[in-house]
Formats: C-alpha cells, structure tokens, sequence
C-alpha cells in the first residue's frame, strides 16, 4: 500500500490551500527523495494562494505547492552516485532540459524549456519532496537551517545583486520585500559604498535598515534625490537593482541613474510599464533581466553567509507547517520578511 504524507495543496481552481494527506512521491531512476526539515513563503506561494491571473495560467491543481526548503536525502532512485542518505540538502527550483544552447553553456536560468518545483510540478511543501539528482545542492550540516530553508529566494537576491560589480559602487534598491532587504545585506556585503532603498511601505523599510541600508527612503513621503545628496552621492546611482514590479519605481530608478549606470531588473509586473527610452539611450544605462539562479550562486551565498552575510534580520515570522494560514496571513500583511514553516514535528 502506498504510503501516505501530510503536504500543503492547492486543491482547485480558487483562491486558498488545504493541508492534505496525499501519497508519497515514488523515486524514479537519477532522482533523490528528500525529507523536508524547513521551507520558506515565496512571493510565487502568495500568488497560487491567491490565484491570481499568473497562477490561473500555470498552476494546474490539485497539486503540492512550495519550493524554498532544507531537509535530509531520505531515498536515492537507481543509478543515483555521489550522495548518501541522511546528507543534509537543498534544491535548485527549475529543472532544466539539459540540452539547449543555455544549458550547454551553463547559463541554466535561461533554459528554453524549464520546469519549476511548486508550479509545474508536486512541490516542496510537504514531508518529503522528490528532484532529480542534478538539481540537488549538498549543504554544509554546520549552516543554520532557517536561513538555508530560503536560499531559493537569496539566490534570486544574489543573481540580482552581482550581476554587476558592486566595490565602492552607490546602489538603488527599489521594492523592500523579501528579496529586496536580502539584496541590501548582500550589496553591503559585496563593498556597495551606499545602498538606498525605496518602497512605499514604512514597515518594510525598518526591516530593510536592519539588514544594514544605509537609507531606506518612502518615495511618497521623501525626495529621493534629497536623500542621494545628504548620502553624498553626486552624479547618480551607478548600479540599480529593481526588484519591486513597479512601472513609476522603474521609472525613477531611471531617472537617477548616473550616466554609463547599470541596472538589472528582477521584479515582474512591469508588463504595462512606459520607459523613456530615450532616457536609457543618452545615458548610455545597461538593464539586465535577471530570471532565477545560476547555479554557482548557491556556492556564492553558501560562502557569503559563512563569511559573516547575516540575513538573519530577513526572517520575522516562524511556524509549524500546521498553521501554514498564519504564514500566508503574515505575508499578506505586506509587513513581514521572510516567513520560515517548520516540518520537523
Ligand atoms: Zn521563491
Ligand atoms: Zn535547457
């Protein structure tokens, strides 16, 4: 008789989630079954919760949600070599064809057929998760669970954040949500001479200068230029990470951006938005789209955090996965960071 687990669902069509008994996923062959000790909310979780227009086109329920986690390898399906069970383990979301021109040259992230944990497939909300081996990242025992439960999202903050380099560089963060505070931390850092952040939420930028910005400025409310100025920045901002979907955020981050400056772009829902073009072309800016992870960014955050990264100040909200409505209650307030669900007990 197959096996049973306790797992977050997304059982139809309509906004909500159920916590569901549903069977364990059997292992095939090259793939490897994790037991789930940690997973974190991703802004993706919120909008399948939700259903909103996106998750509409892409979910296809019932399914398990969920793909920020940590856990132990609990089963290796056959041919599996070079890990062993108990080794403690995250895993790379999108799992990739492996064939195309970008995943030859080890640009994975831009794999033109990629399918993603928690959205195309069963994910990770749940007692055990299954991925193929090739997407298995092997960490280090010694790492503190909560904070490797998200590194799906630092990753996106850590592609963001070096796409450019940063030493002595004055940086513009633009949107303060989980991704956007966690890319302050790194910016600092990485040796951002200044790093600025804007949101329109007074919450969320008091978690952004605990995360070490050196100001956190609400653009209803202050003049960003003003603030550019007193944080004697002259000439504009020379990198400028856009991480918050908004079209006007876009738009300012465009126009302080110091000639020859560089700007990569995260947030999504900018679909609608009206650049100035010409603004991008007389300043000469660079803008580059940045979609999920390399994989050597699982390495460069490993490695920061044991460093001395502290992205500790990120995570405000803790809870058994029973009460997963509590953690999406907390990401709906537009108040938390990160909210970290425990799956040990
Ligand atoms: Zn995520
Ligand atoms: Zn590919």
């Amino acid at each position: 008789m197959q096996k049973l687990m306790d797992a977050i669902v997304k059982p139809a069509a309509a906004p909500g989630l159920e916590l569901r008994r549903v069977p364990e996923p059997e292992v095939g062959p090259g793939e490897v079954l994790i037991k789930i000790h940690k997973t974190a909310i991703c802004g993706t979780d919120v909008h399948i919760y939700d259903w909103n227009p996106w998750s509409a086109q892409h979910i296809k329920p019932p399914m398990v949600i969920g793909h920020e986690y940590v856990g132990e390898i609990a089963e290796l399906g056959a041919g599996v070599t070079g890990f062993k069970i108990g080794q403690r383990v995250s895993g790379e979301g999108h799992i990739t064809c492996g064939h195309c021109r970008n995943c030859h040259n080890g640009n994975i992230q831009w794999c033109k057929d990629t399918k993603s944990v928690g959205v195309d497939r069963d994910g990770a909300f749940a007692e055990y998760v299954c991925i193929p081996a090739s997407n298995v990242i092997a960490i280090d025992p010694e790492m503190d669970e909560d904070i490797v439960a998200m590194f799906d999202a630092v990753g996106n903050a850590t592609h963001t954040a070096l796409m450019f380099d940063l030493v002595g560089e004055d940086v513009l963060i633009t949107g303060a949500g989980p991704i956007g505070i966690i890319a302050v931390a790194i910016a600092k850092y990485a040796g951002a001479r200044r790093v600025i952040i804007t949101d329109i939420s007074d919450d969320r930028l008091q978690l952004a200068k605990k995360l070490g910005a050196d100001a956190a400025v609400n653009t209803t409310k202050e003049d960003l230029w003003d603030v550019m100025r007193a944080q004697g920045i002259k000439e504009g901002i020379d990198v400028g990470l856009e991480m918050s979907g908004s079209p006007a955020a876009l738009n300012q981050m465009i126009g302080v951006m110091r000639n020859g400056g560089k700007i990569s772009l995260l947030g999504l829902g900018n679909s609608d938005a009206t650049l100035d073009l010409n603004n991008v072309i007389c300043k000469g800016l660079t803008l580059q789209g940045i979609y999920g992870r390399k994989l050597d960014n699982w390495h460069q955050m490993t490695y920061m955090v044991q460093g001395g990264l502290n992205l500790a100040p990120a995570i405000t909200h803790r809870f058994n996965y029973k009460d997963f409505e509590k953690g999406f209650e907390a990401m709906h307030s537009g108040k938390s960071g990160k909210v970290i669900l425990d799956w040990t007990k």
